[in-house]
């Protein structure tokens, strides 16, 4: 977005838990308080985003405190970036560069409903991620026969996935998940809904490791769907982001 492009609207933002870390003003607070990598500053302004809009001026703080996390907030509030900052502050050294034969392996894994939406979410990843060496995948049948290969596996940092495709690679012991430290279900009203959720619950499975960070995000989030999110997070922070009337 450049100079002449309109302000992003204001938002009434609740966030109910325990310890509720306090929100950020600006990108800049992040530095201060978290340590920032000063490149992750620059690729945001690098993106045209000066300002953190509503959601991730409360989403960032409680997801860099290791918090698990509950988001609704409409479409358009920038979702994405919520997640996908702190994962890649969290990340330290790339897979690749660690020593020994068997590397951390996969650190991150996002989920999205479509392939659409998941190539989308990649490509915010890779800009946000630009300057390091980080593998970010956008699994594919493809990517996810290159990755078979577990010396390669092992030097993947993020995965951006739909459910189907990881559980074709889980369920062909082709994939190793136990060190996920970050995952993120993104529109999740439709993935904890009838047609995924198996297939999630699998997932999350295998995300085995016992720090595994949990995070959903969803523009809504009907009853139902909330109750699973809510009974599969650890002490969560739930945030409700509505537009102000104007
Ligand atoms: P959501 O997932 O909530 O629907 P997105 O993450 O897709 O929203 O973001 C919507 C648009 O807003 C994208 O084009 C994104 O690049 C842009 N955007 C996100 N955060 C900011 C920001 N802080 N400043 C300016 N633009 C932003
Ligand atoms: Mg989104």
């Amino acid at each position: 977005q450049d100079e002449d492009s309109p302000p992003i609207p204001r938002h009434r933002v609740t966030a109910k838990g325990s310890n509720v870390p306090k929100h950020i003003e600006s990108f800049e607070d992040l530095q201060e308080r978290y340590k920032l990598h000063t490149q992750l500053l620059f690729n945001l302004s690098d993106s045209g985003f000066k300002r953190p809009t509503g959601i991730q001026s409360h989403a960032i703080p409680i997801l860099l405190e290791s918090r698990d996390l509950a988001a609704i907030s409409p479409t358009g509030t920038g979702k994405t970036l919520s997640y996908l900052l702190p994962i890649i502050s969290s990340l330290g050294s790339p897979s690749a560069k660690l020593k020994n034969d068997c590397g951390p392996g996969v650190r991150a894994l996002i989920l999205a409903p479509t392939r659409e939406l998941a190539h989308q979410i990649h490509n915010e990843c890779l800009k946000l991620a630009q300057g390091r060496k980080w593998r970010i995948v956008l699994f594919s049948k493809a990517t996810a026969s290159t990755l078979a290969d577990k010396s390669v596996q092992d030097k993947v940092d993020i995965i951006i996935s739909t459910p189907l495709r990881m559980v074709s690679a889980l369920q062909a012991g082709s994939l190793e998940l136990r060190n996920v430290r970050h995952l993120v279900l993104d529109e999740a009203d439709r993935m904890l809904d009838a047609e995924f959720l198996t297939q999630v619950q699998e997932i999350i499975t295998a995300c085995s490791h016992p720090q595994v960070q949990k995070a959903v995000f969803s523009a809504t989030l009907p009853a139902g769907a909330e109750k699973i999110a809510m009974d599969m997070l650890r002490d969560p922070i739930r945030i409700v982001v509505g537009l102000k009337d104007t």
